[in-house]
């Protein structure tokens, strides 16, 4: 997906220069260390690379090579940050002002459907951070405050609300298996468009059908924001609810351009990206050993 050919727009995320692994109550989670520096971007500039990446520890744990996978998540956030998952999962938008959250039933983050939003917003703040989150509730259990102690809060500038200084904080923390199960889906979804007409059994068909109709991102908005100059055009800013959003979206335009840049190596299934639009090999090795097969079987 390249972004000069989708058109002209923009999004932001930040991302810490470096993450840790802690052990809580049997899990693994993720967090910002202590020391490191917060960064804002723009996932677009490098869609294909976060594609690329996020699909390799898809691979990676569809095929069961679970060290290879998290070694892969440690280096996807400290590339691209973490996915918002905070922000992504609820069903509601205004989780501070309604006060509870609303979930997809079977999802990772905890077993409930609904539950109260500070409830919920501590799900994700498991790591004993210097950096404080401060909930404050009323007798209700409503929540009358939401803030992160400061040293530089990103959110201060940014147009967002108040949940989102959570998932830009350094207190927050995802778990390794919820980046997994994403990262495995969305490599199945791609699995199943890649190969959909590769395939002739009705069976494999069927299965394929099934898995690209679950892949349904929802809740995008966006606005359109004038050019500072004459010539240029109206930039068309999304404003992702997360960075799993973000990516969600890309993986879409990216299946369904014809200017697809992010694809499944024909030789060994490898996801890989290439500006060469006609490139079906991920490498120089995997295109010769396909034409070596091809030109053997040629000769039977
Ligand atoms: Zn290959």
């Amino acid at each position: 997906m390249k972004k000069n050919n989708e058109g002209n727009f923009r999004t932001f995320w930040f991302k810490y220069s470096d993450y840790e692994l802690k052990e809580i109550d049997e899990f693994t989670y993720i967090t910002p260390k202590e020391a490191s520096k917060v960064t804002m971007y723009d996932p677009f500039d490098v869609a294909d690379e976060i594609l690329v990446d996020i699909l390799m520890v898809g691979r990676y744990v569809e095929k069961d090579a679970l060290d290879l996978a998290a070694d892969g998540i440690m280096k996807f956030v400290k590339k691209y940050g973490l996915l918002g998952e905070l922000t992504y999962l609820p069903l509601n938008t205004d989780i501070l002002k309604q006060d509870k959250v609303y979930l997809p039933i079977g999802n990772l983050v905890c077993d409930k459907e609904t539950m109260s939003t500070s409830e919920y917003i501590k799900l994700f703040l498991k790591c004993e951070k210097k950096q404080k989150v401060i909930i404050k509730e009323n007798a209700k259990g409503e929540i009358i405050e939401l803030s992160v102690e400061n040293e530089a809060n990103p959110l201060a500038i940014v147009d967002r609300p108040g949940e989102y200084a959570v998932v830009f904080s350094r207190a927050y923390s995802e778990c390794l298996v919820w980046i997994m199960h994403y990262a495995r889906t969305l490599y199945q979804t791609f699995e199943a468009i890649e190969n959909y007409n590769k395939v002739e059994d009705a069976y494999t068909k069927q299965m394929y059908d099934n898995i690209i109709r679950n892949f349904n991102p929802s809740k995008i908005a966006c606005r359109v924001l004038m050019g500072n100059k004459k010539e240029d055009l109206p930039i068309l800013e999304w404003n992702f609810n997360s960075l799993k959003l973000a990516i969600d979206t890309m993986f879409a335009l990216n299946e369904t351009s014809d200017r697809r840049t992010v694809k499944m190596c024909k030789h060994c299934g490898k996801p890989f990206a290439s500006d060469n639009l006609k490139a079906e090999y991920c490498s120089p090795q995997c295109r010769n050993q396909a034409n070596v097969y091809k030109s053997r079987a040629k000769n039977k």
